[in-house]
């Protein structure tokens, strides 16, 4: 599934007439354009007349975007951008709304393509726009941080929020591929970097043994963020979600599930701390050690494993624990668990570890040993 030449890998996502390919390089930005002028003719045929595009970014990572923007136009396209702000907010209907005015004032047809230059929320919105503009454009995704390399590129979730839920209104739309430079990642901030780490590491707990072993061995190469070593947990990490929704597209299997290790403590933390104090990959940091935990007490693993995640974590500067973690109460997690929308009938779902590389779902975990869990921490982090 992954070819690799000099200093590039491509991992093919593997899903009948959507399957596109997601390019993992190092200082090749400037050809960009290139590629995305292939993946269009390779979908939809090649073309005489000039191709239009439309770049959507942030503040942040404008640089990035006009170098983006610069080697479209170097491959024939009429480019224009749209510089949003930064943060969770631009993921709304009013947000979407305006470059919908902006599509239709730039004469924007079926094979104008949208390219999110930016993190998850620039890749979520531009996402849905391309999934709603005209029924459909095509869609090219350029990640900036860890988190969009490794997890809302792949997978076409698409879409914004609503002021009652996040990610609330949305589709499933894959892009034509995705095409990641590791070097944009040198001007990520480190909070960012290390929260992003946090759903590499799940990915090695849940799936991969040997890909967890691989980050042991390359801690000083992860902290350096060395291109070489963040290509391949870049691209490994992209393969095993890939592997999931492969097999469970439109999330109905329940095999999806099992991405969200550590997540259905995380989503009650970010709740009861207030969205955007602890970032998710914090949070699931956290998150999964609890819920390592919580397999410890159910008898699936030795105390060894949780140890292993825990010492991982801190050796690549992830955060591992809650500020306070008697801050919450035992009551509050609970109701807050209830109404993850990950929930099914109110029934409390956990994807635990039983070996290294291998979880299982479970929905009879009784309340007594999930609030334990945390009576436990709060008590003092259990070792
Ligand atoms: P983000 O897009 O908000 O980016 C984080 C911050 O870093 C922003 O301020 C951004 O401007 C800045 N930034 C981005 N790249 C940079 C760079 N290279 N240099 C300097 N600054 C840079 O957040 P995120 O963590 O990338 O993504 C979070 C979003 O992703 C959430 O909205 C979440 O719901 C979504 N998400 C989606 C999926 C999915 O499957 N679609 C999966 C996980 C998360
Ligand atoms: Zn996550």
């Amino acid at each position: 599934m992954t070819h690799s030449s000099k200093n590039s890998l491509t991992v093919n996502v593997d899903l009948a007439e959507r399957s596109y390919d997601i390019q993992i390089c190092s200082d090749q930005l400037t050809v960009v354009g290139s590629s995305v002028a292939g993946w269009l003719d390779r979908r939809l045929g090649a073309s005489s007349t000039q191709q239009s595009a439309f770049v959507v970014t942030d503040r942040n990572v404008l640089a990035h975007a006009n170098v983006v923007r610069s080697s479209l136009e170097a491959a024939g396209f009429r480019v224009e951008l749209a510089e949003l702000e930064p943060g969770e907010k631009t993921k709304s209907l009013a947000v979407i709304s305006g470059l919908y005015e902006r599509m239709v004032e730039m004469k924007a047809d079926r094979r104008t393509v949208v390219v999110a230059v930016g993190g998850g929320v620039i890749g979520d919105a531009s996402g849905f726009l391309a999934a709603t503009y005209n029924r459909g454009v095509p869609f090219v995704q350029v990640p900036t941080t860890l988190l969009a390399d490794v997890d809302s590129s792949v997978g076409g979730k698409v879409g914004v929020n609503l002021a009652a839920a996040k990610n609330l209104i949305g589709s499933f739309y894959q892009p034509l591929g995705v095409f990641i430079d590791t070097a944009v990642l040198s001007t990520l901030p480190d909070r960012d970097y290390r929260s992003g780490l946090a759903e590499v590491v799940k990915y090695g707990v849940i799936l991969d043994a040997e890909f967890f072993a691989f980050l042991e061995q390359n801690v000083d190469g992860i902290n350096a963020r060395k291109p070489s070593v963040l290509r391949h947990i870049i691209a490994r990490s992209c393969e095993l979600k890939a592997q999931v929704v492969q097999e469970d597209e439109y999330e109905r299997t329940g095999l999806r599930a099992v991405l969200n290790y550590g997540h259905t403590y995380a989503h009650a933390f970010e709740a009861l701390a207030g969205y955007g104090v602890l970032m998710h990959g914090e949070a699931v940091s956290i998150g999964m050690l609890y819920a390592s935990r919580l397999a410890e007490r159910r008898g699936l693993i030795d105390a060894a494993l949780t140890a292993r995640q825990r010492t991982l974590l801190e050796q690549i500067g992830v955060v591992t624990s809650l500020p306070d973690p008697a801050a919450f109460s035992t009551d509050d997690i609970l109701s807050k668990m209830r109404l993850d929308k990950k929930t099914v009938g109110g029934e409390l779902r956990f994807i635990l570890p039983t070996k290294m590389g291998h979880v299982t779902t479970f929905t009879d975990v009784p309340e007594s040993d999930v609030t334990a869990v945390v009576d436990e921490f709060a008590a003092g982090r259990p070792e």
